[in-house]
């Protein structure tokens, strides 16, 4: 993980707090990706933002944008985007954990939020630009499931990749209470 670092020197604007000092660029991080959707290995997560000291810390606000890849969940075509998500973090010298990165001496390290920020900005359920006319189950009937254990009869397999579609819609079978 330390070879992705994107280590920033912030030592000047920390003498000076209330100044401001932008950043652009581009930055490789591996393995940044979901089951759903991931940035291709060879892709790079590009950053416009504006870097901003405070009296005990940095903001950083802009954006970060990245390309993805994935099938989409009903045909099963592959497809892909561009993910522009904004940010506004802090980085202080006492971080909290799930809230604010550390300032490391005169450095910030932008790798971690650029990996947090992309993981939550892609798509958990990709589905391609068709649609309606998108070819839905189209492929499933060419496809043969195999159940761990034995063949179940009398009920098709389920594509546990449907997972995710059943989350987003009621299910009829629930019971209520
Ligand atoms: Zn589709």
């Amino acid at each position: 993980m330390s070879g992705e670092a994107l280590l920033l020197d912030v030592r000047e604007l920390l003498r000076r707090p209330g100044e401001r000092r932008r950043q652009t660029g581009e930055h490789h991080l591996s393995d940044l990706g979901l089951s759903t959707a991931r940035v291709p290995a060879t892709a790079a997560v590009s950053f416009d933002l504006i870097l901003e000291s405070l009296t005990d810390g940095m903001v950083v606000t802009g954006s970060v944008s990245a390309p993805w890849v994935g099938e989409c969940r009903r045909c099963l075509e592959e497809i892909g985007g561009t993910i522009v998500e904004n940010v506004r973090e802090v980085f202080s010298e006492r971080p909290i954990e799930g809230e604010t990165y550390p300032l490391e001496g005169h450095a910030i390290d932008l790798a971690p939020m650029f990996r947090e920020v992309v993981l939550l900005g892609l798509p958990m359920v990709p589905v391609c630009d068709l649609g309606p006319s998108c070819p839905n189950l189209r492929r499933f009937a060419d496809v043969t499931f195999e159940v761990g254990g034995g063949q179940a009869s009398g009920e098709t397999p389920r594509d546990p990749r449907w997972a995710a579609l059943d989350e987003l819609h009621f299910r009829p079978d629930a019971p209520e209470h």
